[in-house]
């Protein structure tokens, strides 16, 4: 608690100008947006580079000789560069960036572009069953598309824990034989809040077999570096990192990439969602990326340690407080919780009427049996102590 404290207090200085920095949230100082793994708001930087590329630019990109087309072009080839620089890219030209319109896109594009062609009958791939389920049904649609090609794979599940949300690496190499073709994982869960370590799955499958991680909740959160990850495929949506919605892209690292359609888009790209993505990661890289991971897990920490003193709610996933060691030291920008009586639609409701926007249903996570689903708190540079203590506050008079 007490470093909690002093992380928030060291960076308070730093965090101010940046929150005044987000339109939409300085003019509507009554509400707190807690809803940032749906959605991230948008910065003025993002706005005005969006609001100059169309008032001095705008045309299509790789078409055209005159000079708004020239310049859309460079602008889309540029993007596509600073989406490697900001993943920490190390051999940039050997690796390729496909634009997509998202997380859910990006998956299936690799699914569908890249994957697919590669099975052959009795593969073996395997897959989350209870990340998002955008992560869980571009999989299985290959599976049946092979299968009425008269391809039989098999899909396993890539196990998890029982308790914490978290992946099960030990139970994994049960799942793991001579004809796994593919793993698909993901960076940060977007219900429990873990990072879920794809660096142990890794070495449970060794060098060969391909990893793709969808990085929805990572990229744009927290600092994200493929230096140090050793995954194939980096698949993240623009608009949760701070970009325009319809935004997003697939990384790939050199030795796969070839496969996947050159050039990244068929037909005209989202050039303006293209324009605000680099914009956005730039505003990212000048905050800092590991400060804004910083805040928001010290503000996380802050709301599980007030929600543990609160018997009305259970948190899900790992527990949270930032003690050496701890598991929680893994929890990111999200805390989901129930109320043990208060369906969590229904405090959805409330808690919006106390200037709260949280999302309360069952975050389209694969397989989740729960109707009721849950609340979920997820943060960005531009939340508050002061939001999370009243918050916590009103949780507290809701018990
Ligand atoms: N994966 C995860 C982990 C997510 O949180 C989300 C968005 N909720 C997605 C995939 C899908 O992203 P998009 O809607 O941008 O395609």
């Amino acid at each position: 608690m007490t470093e909690t404290a002093d992380i928030l207090e060291e960076l308070g200085p730093w965090q101010r100008p940046l929150r005044a920095q987000f339109p939409i949230i300085v003019a509507n100082p009554e509400l707190a947006y807690l809803d940032s793994a749906a959605t991230a708001q948008k910065p003025r930087a993002v706005l005005e580079a969006v609001q100059h590329y169309l008032a001095t630019s705008n045309a299509n990109a790789g078409r055209g000789s005159y000079p708004w087309a020239n310049a859309t072009t460079a602008a889309v080839e540029r993007a596509g560069d600073r989406v490697k620089e900001f993943l920490g890219d190390p051999a940039p030209d050997r690796s390729s960036v496909h634009f997509t319109s998202g997380t859910s896109e990006g998956l299936r594009t690799v699914a569908r572009d890249w994957l697919a062609g590669l099975l052959t009958d009795g593969d073996e791939i395997v897959v989350p069953f209870a990340d998002h389920e955008a992560n869980l049904a571009p999989w299985l649609e290959v599976r049946e598309l092979l299968e009425r090609q008269g391809v039989k794979i098999r899909v396993r599940e890539l196990p998890y824990q029982d308790s914490s949300g978290d992946y099960d690496p030990a139970a994994l190499a049960a799942s793991v034989g001579p004809r796994t073709r593919f793993v698909a994982a993901t960076h940060v869960h977007h219900v429990y809040g873990v990072d879920m370590n794809v660096n142990r799955i890794r070495r449970v499958v060794g060098p060969e077999v391909p990893i793709c991680l969808d990085a929805a909740q990572g990229v744009g959160h927290v600092p994200f570096s493929v230096a140090g990850l050793d995954v194939d495929f980096v698949v993240f949506s623009g608009h949760k990192a701070l970009a325009l919605p319809g935004t997003g892209a697939v990384w790939a690292r050199g030795r796969r990439g070839p496969r996947l359609r050159p050039g990244g888009w068929a037909g005209t790209p989202n050039t303006v969602g293209i324009v605000s993505l680099a914009a956005a990661l730039d505003w990212l890289d000048a905050a800092g990326t590991d400060r804004i991971e910083a805040w928001t897990v010290a503000l996380a920490a802050r709301l599980t340690d007030g929600l543990s003193q609160l018997g009305a709610y259970e948190v899900l996933g790992c527990r949270s407080s930032l003690a050496a060691g701890s598991e929680v030291q893994r929890r990111r920008s999200i805390v989901t919780f129930r109320h043990r009586a208060i369906p969590s639609r229904d405090l959805g409701f409330i808690l919006y009427s106390h200037g709260f926007m949280v999302r309360s249903d069952g975050h389209c996570q694969a397989g989740a049996g729960d109707a009721d689903g849950s609340v979920r708190v997820s943060l960005h540079v531009h939340n508050t102590s002061e939001e999370i203590e009243k918050l916590v506050g009103t949780l507290r008079s809701l018990q």
